[in-house]
């Protein structure tokens, strides 16, 4: 009896979910995947199973993008609390005078 080989559709890893089986390349099943942000990828299923591939490409730039992305969030943070507490401190005055 030969050993069943599920198929992966339907499954998702990491960003990706597969939508339809590719071709075989050097033994391996292939297949087509839909990424989170609107890509596609055709990954090994090794590498799906595996979670060597869990992106179209996209995940790496994200990770250097939300790095840049943080540090100008708490810089824009920074500077909002600190208007605020200008602004609050204005106010104070003004709550005095
Ligand atoms: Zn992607």
């Amino acid at each position: 009896m030969p050993r069943t080989r599920p198929s992966l559709v339907g499954m998702r890893y990491g960003r990706l979910v597969v939508l339809s089986q590719g071709p075989t390349r050097h033994a391996h099943r292939t297949w087509n995947c839909q990424c989170d942000c609107g890509g596609t990828a055709l990954v090994g299923g090794v590498n799906l199973k595996r979670g060597k591939t869990k992106s179209c490409g996209c995940l790496r730039i994200d990770v250097a993008g939300s790095l840049v992305g943080l540090k100008k969030a708490w810089k824009a943070r920074s500077e909002k609390t600190d208007a605020r507490r200008i602004h609050n401190q204005v106010l104070d005055q003004d709550w005095d005078a």
